[in-house]
């Protein structure tokens, strides 16, 4: 079969969050099982380069419908960790892929919809016929209206499309000018097509990528739940219902390729359950990095984008709670909002000299790495989750998840305390209620089974070592997928 994957994102070379993992490990699982996979992706300017390998100009001049006119595209093909890439950087004044961060324009539906408009025409002309056109977000939902109304009438009527929604809180919400940009008629605006139905007058991109694909799938049962009946489906709840007929929730894997301590390049000492010994020394090195105290006390960890999305005011708290509970804490988080780069900055600046606190505020692959390595527990308060990935990386390197209980963090961690599982299948600790006093009962429970009963709470870390939540699984029922909307 031959899929291609249409994202804005794409692990390693153009990553913000779970996303670019999830294209990188999906492709690289559905390759291994045998199947033809291309990467579609725009060539951002801050891309990181040196994780692209033989980057080559492959179609000089590709001439995208752009409102009444065209606008000039260059292709360009490149391997990413044996992926096969193309890349398209259009030429125009605009530069929409030339501003040195991936999103946060005003006109970033309009980068988008240009982006999977050239996808199309470049498939078109170039010959490629895709048994599955795999898309991704609110970014490239505007691939399976202009598919069905714009590209199928020229003769691409053997393609089928399967979209995925990481992540419903953001739909790309615009204009109707969007249509006429992308060369889609006004008809398109109708409510039970683009319409959206909160917001009369705007054109809801993920509701066409819904409407119109083959197939809509989301990144856990919990968020497929979520999304379909309560507030969490941002307005799309009525869509939803309407095509549950084709939508379904599979969990995301993790890559175990990249994100395995025991092949893991980024961290100074391999390891596994084993020899779990070695995360200690690990540890000692993250703490040597961030210049942390030598002493006898677990490290507790966030790793994580900085928004209101990952309750960043709980993730503060559980910087004070953990200091106050003889623990260490080690931030790496990335944000985007002023606010929220604030309030972190003065954090930062007011933990400085502590011994036992290190707040990184960047976005640094290694550094997660050697967190994940290192510390003892991953601290993941979320608002809402559709899958979450860091506490599946947490758990395959023994760092033991705190959660709050919603999405995708519910289907994956099992709760040391309060379960009716064997101890052999528990993981972590949750808390259902997005409040401090939840978020102190479980990081409580997990830094007290650290220090009162180190051989449970080492348990517990090597019980999440053995769980697989490669891409296997979720890999073969994509596969099923597949096959099913080409049938
Ligand atoms: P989301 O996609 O909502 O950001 P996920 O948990 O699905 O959250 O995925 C987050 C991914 O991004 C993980 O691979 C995590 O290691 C990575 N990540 C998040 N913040 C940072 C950061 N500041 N530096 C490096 N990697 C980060």
């Amino acid at each position: 079969m031959y899929i291609a994957m249409v994202a804005s994102e794409c692990a390693p070379a153009a990553k913000v969050g779970g996303l670019a993992d999830v294209v990188h490990g999906l492709a690289r699982e559905l390759q291994l099982r045998g199947q033809s996979v291309e990467v579609f992706l725009p060539m951002y300017d801050c891309m990181r380069y040196e994780r692209i390998s033989n980057l080559k100009q492959y179609w000089p001049d590709l001439w995208v419908p752009y409102y009444e006119g065209g606008c000039h595209c260059e292709v360009f093909h490149g391997e990413v960790d044996g992926l096969s890439c193309y890349f398209f950087r259009p030429h125009s004044k605009e530069n929409f892929f030339n501003r040195g961060i991936y999103y946060g324009h005003n006109d970033d539906a309009a980068r988008f919809a240009l982006f999977s408009r050239a996808v199309l025409e470049f498939m078109y002309k170039s010959g490629r016929r895709p048994d599955i056109i795999h898309c991704h977000d609110w970014q490239t939902g505007l691939v399976a209206p202009m598919l069905f109304e714009i590209y199928q009438p020229l003769g691409m009527g053997h393609s089928r499309i399967c979209y995925t929604l990481h992540n419903v809180h953001h739909q790309g919400l615009t204009g109707p000018h969007i249509l006429r940009q992308s060369g889609l008629g006004m008809h398109l605006m109708d409510l039970d097509k683009l319409g959206d139905g909160r917001h009369p007058g705007a054109a809801n991109l993920m509701k066409g990528g819904i409407v119109y694909s083959n197939f809509i799938t989301t990144v856990s049962p919990r968020y497929a739940d979520e999304i379909r009946h309560t507030e969490l489906g941002h307005g799309l709840q009525a869509t939803l219902a309407a095509h549950s007929g084709k939508f379904c929730g599979l969990l995301n894997g993790i890559d175990y390729g990249s994100w395995n301590p025991e092949v893991d390049n980024f961290i100074p000492y391999r390891y596994s359950f084993d020899n779990f010994s070695n995360k200690y020394a690990n540890k000692e090195a993250l703490r040597h990095r961030l210049l942390l105290q030598d002493k006898f006390k677990p490290i507790v960890s966030v790793v994580s984008r900085l928004d209101q999305q990952k309750g960043v005011q709980l993730i503060s708290h559980a910087l004070f709670h953990a200091l106050a509970n003889g623990a260490q804490f080690v931030l790496l988080g990335s944000g985007t909002e002023k606010s929220i780069n604030d309030h972190f900055w003065a954090l930062k600046q007011r933990f400085n000299d502590n011994p036992d606190c290190h707040i990184e505020l960047s976005f640094n692959e290694e550094l997660s790495h050697m967190i994940y390595a290192g510390a003892d527990m991953i601290v993941i308060p979320s608002a809402f989750e559709p899958c979450g990935l860091t506490q599946i990386i947490g758990m395959k390197y023994g760092t033991v998840p705190v959660v709050r209980a919603t999405g995708g963090l519910a289907d994956t961690v099992c709760d040391a305390n309060y379960s009716n599982k064997p101890y052999e299948e528990r993981t972590g600790f949750t808390f259902d209620d997005f409040s401090e006093g939840a978020l102190d009962s479980a990081l409580g429970r997990a830094i007290g089974l650290w220090y009162k009963y180190p051989r449970y709470f080492n348990q517990l870390a090597t019980n999440g070592m053995r769980q697989d939540y490669s891409w296997n699984k979720s890999g073969g029922d994509y596969i099923n997928i597949f096959n099913h909307i080409r049938a």
